[in-house]
């Protein structure tokens, strides 16, 4: 059996499943026979936390409100020994090999279901008391941070991992050397965990709907992120196959190692600087190798960590420093430039400022979060200021739509450096920028630039902005198009912005790693540029064999097509005379 979806990381991995259902609370993978005994001890343990969690509502409910209240606690408090739940949970551990949260799911469903069945009303009740002792025991059995990292400890490799959504703090503790692949029910090819699976080169398919809800952990799964097919137990023919289309991908990549170390200039001899997008701090060494002359950006809040419950928890400000500083050193003397925190304010703080209505890809995210928790902000930015003192560190702001928003961040900047001052730690100069991800700063960029040393411009952002397109939403990622004309009129419009008011410009998304459009960027007078460290080598091999007069002209006729098949055709004329 195959399924499809949509490949956004290209290479081949087989493994089993490990399933990670972040909405549903929900970890399934099997368990070695050596690991058996550690997870009845895991359910034993939570079992006794959960009692005693149990009989103290019991007592503080007894004492408010009367023991007849508290009754419904001491019916949890005996499930948690009922054979037909913790028994049957255990016996699933012994007998199937399922992990400890698995188990106590299925025994819980189980048990639901007789009680489903049954003529009386009040035992149909007591469906919701099972769901709520089950709830309870599965928090119970990762009461710490919980989340992935504890769970590679347990499990072996190589895994397919099959999650329904890969947050950038969880794909970020995932142990990659054990996860081979991944699968993820919602995405396209500029969400996060994609772009951190291409820097990885971890093979990917997004877009799988329910994958995770459907696909048994455990499963022999093998990935194709380069057409996107996901096979079931594939046949030893199927593996056969598989393995000759990784061997020709290696053998291309290979091709292009000659450019790695090359210089980026055109056929005319202009300099296009080329860095590298990085989300952890260990693909700085990764990202010289592969030719990248500094970092463009950093995206710092792959620093956050995943408490288990959806939510994150800022590192602290020596853990952040010491990871800017490896950055700075590591890329020396080449520039590394770090957005501060990207994230959704819910992320951080489940009962945020501005409550529900801050979810959504709209909502307080980027500095509008920095500067509504200006605490964690300016730990960051202290951090930032230390770690600048080893090496070429600029500093940039995330989604801003406006001059007040610079300016604020920039006020918290200057609290950040006197605190330092104060602490005789006097920071250096640093050059601050910000990103330009929303229409808004697109279409300000001469007043912004008052405010701003440098631009970067994310596409990924503006283009779904501009095009009004989810990016993580599959069911209009087709609708996600770069070479949409607007877009195009767009990037043309913060080009000469910028140039008219001497900002560097510089391009971070993912538009940049992709051949075709590179050289359309070019055209539109945008020389910098940032992008996955293995994305440069073929890049390099781009503008090597290029004119920037003729990127120009294929630039001016995509301006003047109407749909973006006629831009793409204007650009293959391009590609197909020089390369
Ligand atoms: C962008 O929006 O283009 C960008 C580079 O930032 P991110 O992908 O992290 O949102
Ligand atoms: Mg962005």
């Amino acid at each position: 059996m195959k399924l499809n979806g949509l490949g956004v990381s290209p290479g081949i991995g087989v493994g089993r499943a490990l399933v990670y259902r972040q909405h549903a609370f929900d970890v399934r993978f099997r368990v070695q026979p050596a690991g058996v005994d550690g997870e009845l001890r895991r359910l034993e343990q939570a079992c006794e936390r959960a009692r005693r969690q149990l009989n103290d509502i019991k007592d503080r409910v007894a004492r408010a409100a009367g023991a007849e209240h508290a009754s419904l606690f001491e019916a949890q408090v005996l499930m948690l020994d009922d054979p037909m739940l913790t028994g049957r949970a255990a016996s699933l551990i012994r007998d199937e090999g399922v992990n400890a949260e698995w188990a106590v799911r299925r025994a819980g469903e189980e048990l639901s279901r007789l009680f489903d069945e049954a003529e009386d009303h009040y035992l149909r009740e007591r469906k919701l008391d099972v769901a709520d002792v089950t709830g309870r025991l599965r928090l119970n059995l990762r009461p710490q941070s919980g989340g992935p990292v504890e769970i590679f400890r347990t499990v072996e490799g190589p895994l397919i991992l099959v999650a329904d959504e890969l947050a950038p703090s969880l794909a970020a503790q995932v142990d990659w050397r054990q996860v081979v692949g991944f699968v993820t029910d919602v995405g396209s090819w500029t969400y996060h965990t994609a772009i951190l699976a291409r820097s990885l080169h971890v093979p990917a398919v997004v877009g799988l709907h329910d994958a995770s809800a459907r696909l048994a952990a455990g499963t022999m799964l093998a990935v194709d992120g380069t057409t996107g097919e996901v096979l079931l137990d594939p046949s030893a023919e199927e593996l056969a196959q598989l393995d000759a289309r990784r061997t020709r991908r290696t053998a291309y990549e290979r091709s292009l190692d000659e450019y790695r170390q090359l210089p980026a200039v055109t056929q005319d001899g202009v300099r296009i600087v080329l860095e590298a997008n990085l989300e952890l701090p260990e693909e700085a060494e990764t990202a010289r190798q592969y030719g990248a002359e500094g970092v463009g950006l950093y995206r710092s809040e792959f620093l956050l960590e995943s408490r288990g419950d959806g939510t994150l928890a800022a590192a602290d400000e020596e853990v952040q420093y010491s990871a800017y500083r490896r950055i700075v050193e590591a890329m020396a003397p080449g520039t590394v430039t770090v957005r501060t925190f990207d994230v959704q304010e819910r992320e951080l703080y489940p009962n945020g400022l501005i409550g529900d209505g801050s979810h959504g890809v709209l909502g307080l995210r980027g500095i509008r979060v920095s500067l509504a928790h200006r605490d964690l902000f300016r730990v960051q930015l202290r951090a930032l200021l230390r770690a600048a003192r080893h090496g070429s560190l600029r500093i940039m702001f995330p989604f801003v739509t406006g001059v007040d928003e610079i300016r604020a961040a920039r006020g918290i900047l200057a609290e950040a450096a006197a605190e330092l001052r104060a602490r005789g730690e006097a920071p250096p100069a640093v050059p601050v920028g910000i990103m330009i991800e929303v229409p808004s700063a697109a279409l300000t960029v001469d007043l912004l630039a008052s405010e701003s040393d440098f631009f970067s411009v994310g596409t990924n952002d503006l283009i779904q902005c501009c095009l009004a397109v989810d990016r993580a939403d599959d069911r209009v990622s087709r609708l996600y198009e770069p070479r949409h004309p607007a877009v195009l009129r767009i990037l043309r419009y913060v080009s000469r912005a910028a140039k008219r008011a001497r900002r560097p410009l510089a391009l971070c998304g993912e538009m940049a790693a992709d051949p075709g459009t590179l050289a359309l960027l070019i055209g539109l007078g945008v020389t910098e540029f940032s992008m996955a460290p293995t994305a440069v080598p073929l890049a390099k091999q781009l503008v090597r064999a290029i004119r920037l007069d003729e990127a120009r002209r294929a630039a001016s006729r995509a301006l003047r097509a109407a749909t973006v098949e006629e831009v793409s055709q204007a650009l293959e004329e391009l590609r197909v005379s020089r390369t």
